[in-house]
């Protein structure tokens, strides 16, 4: 095998990290602390003719590849024990075109990168709410964010994207060229090649008037049948996302409420300010706020408050599901379980999917789930490795409690856990077989294969 690795530093300009390194254990680790995985060699790729040179190195020596974006997948799909990791990090540029409202972005850039790009311009791309998540992953999967119910998920802003193929070709998928890739990228994951730049529609959005509103966890049935009622009918440029919080050390919680368990939503509103308290009013009407930071802020503020409480280096588990209704039954087991959340960085998030994103047909991207409301994940997240099995069992027994009220069995793939990786039948639903094909035509050998896989038929 070291062979492949000399091949690989004749022909890349990238470094090429293997276990010789001292920065091996650094250049190999990702976000989910849980996948402690020893590739062969980390492969820091500069362009596109680094992606082709490790795709065809890995592929005469029979080895996996694992594609790395932001590295937030918490399967690890962004690292492979003895394969290749294809390290896009460096590929991060961001380069906007104000003129036509459109941003050009590295694959291995992160949503920060696009933020910091973008915000001087009062544009921004659709994305997540967590600002050093990959928009490689991120957007792949689909893509939501506090942007979604008023411009849509990210691949909804997809314009284009320059693709490195298992052959080792890179072809651009638009609307126009390659349609059957540019449709299968829109929601089908890393099935189908190494996007080195995807190219986005733009939107304005500079500054927003939002942030967290905290409630007592004993007014939680309250808030959340106020919330499916009112972000069913809420002006699309408001979106707000519904979770549980136990209290950090912060200065608008009193020192003795610090460890108390909350429930909270996360607001943002992208319309005028001077109609924020308006259109946040029957929010607050849903029980008495505790505490908040509902403010004027530049939305990549927003996008990066909560960094901190879920760092790198974290153990993750996590499940999902699709919902069209938030029943009642539902509300009940949400909060027999939430009572139990076990870590100040563990949640269950729900995030609602209406608006612009269900103006786009169930057939028309990868992404089929186009008729639900919301998507919820449950999301374990702790330190100590001695406490996984508590926290997987707590994540476990809360899904077990709300999927039969789902009426789905598909879900997000990117809130999804590595032994979920059977449901991909179910998360595209309709789509899934045209989905085979195309990785049949692109990828027949699933080269691309340390990914929620597509088997090509
Ligand atoms: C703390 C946290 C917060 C999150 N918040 C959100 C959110 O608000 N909204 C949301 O939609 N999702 C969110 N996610 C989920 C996130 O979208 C996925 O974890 C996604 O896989 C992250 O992408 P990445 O590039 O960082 O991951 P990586 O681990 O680098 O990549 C995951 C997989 O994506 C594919 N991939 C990545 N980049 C490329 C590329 N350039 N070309 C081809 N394939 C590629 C590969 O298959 C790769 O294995 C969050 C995740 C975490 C951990």
């Amino acid at each position: 095998m070291s062979s492949t690795i000399e091949i690989l530093n004749q022909s890349v300009r990238g470094r090429v990290i293997t276990s010789s390194d001292a920065e091996y254990d650094e250049a190999r680790s990702v976000y989910n602390a849980m996948h402690d995985r020893r590739p062969l060699g980390i492969v820091q790729c500069v362009d596109a003719a680094d992606v082709m040179a490790t795709i065809a190195a890995g592929r005469e020596a029979g080895l996996d590849l694992a594609i790395r974006g932001g590295g937030h997948s918490v399967p690890g799909f962004g690292t492979v024990d003895g394969g290749l990791v294809i390290d896009l990090s460096v590929m991060n540029h961001v380069r906007v075109d104000p003129s036509r409202k459109v941003a050009q972005v590295g694959g291995g850039a992160t949503l920060g990168d696009v933020d910091h790009a973008t915000y001087p311009f009062g544009l921004a791309v659709p994305g997540g709410v967590i600002s050093t998540t990959g928009v490689g992953g991120l957007t792949l999967g689909g893509g939501l964010g506090y942007l979604t119910r008023s411009c849509g998920l990210t691949i909804d802003n997809l314009l284009s994207a320059d693709v490195v193929l298992a052959d080792g070709r890179q072809v651009t998928a638009s609307a126009d060229q390659h349609q059957d890739l540019f449709w299968a990228l829109r929601g089908g994951g890393g099935n189908f090649g190494v996007v080195t730049n995807f190219e986005f529609r733009l939107h304005d959005a500079g500054d927003i008037v939002g942030g967290p509103l905290f409630f007592e966890f004993d007014d939680a049935r309250a808030v959340l049948e106020c919330y499916r009622d009112y972000i069913a009918r809420a002006p699309e440029a408001f979106s707000a996302f519904f979770g549980w919080q136990i209290a950090p050390e912060l200065p608008i919680f009193p020192p003795e409420r610090i460890g108390d368990l909350f429930c909270v939503l996360v607001t943002c509103w992208n319309g005028p300010h001077e109609e924020a308290e308006r259109v946040v009013r029957p929010i607050r009407e849903a029980a008495e706020v505790k505490a908040e930071l509902f403010e004027a802020m530049p939305l990549p503020a927003l996008n990066s408050a909560f960094d901190d409480a879920v760092p790198k280096g974290m153990q993750h588990y996590w499940k999902a599901d699709f919902i069209t209704e938030l029943t009642d039954e539902a509300i009940a087991a949400h909060i027999e379980h939430g009572a139990k959340t076990p870590h100040i960085s563990s949640s269950m998030h729900l995030h609602p999917i209406n608006g612009a994103a269900q103006r786009v047909g169930a057939e028309e991207t990868a992404f089929g789930h186009r008729d639900k409301n919301f998507s919820p994940v449950i999301a374990g997240i702790w330190d100590d490795p001695a406490d996984n099995e508590a926290n997987i069992k707590w994540v476990k027994d809360y899904y077990e409690a709300i999927h039969p009220h789902s009426g789905t069995d598909g879900g997000y793939v990117n809130f999804m856990s590595e032994d979920d990786d059977h449901r991909s039948p179910e998360n595209y639903g309709a789509n899934y077989q045209r989905l085979a094909a195309v990785k049949a035509a692109y990828d027949p050998d699933n080269v691309f294969h340390v990914n929620q896989n597509i088997v090509p038929a």
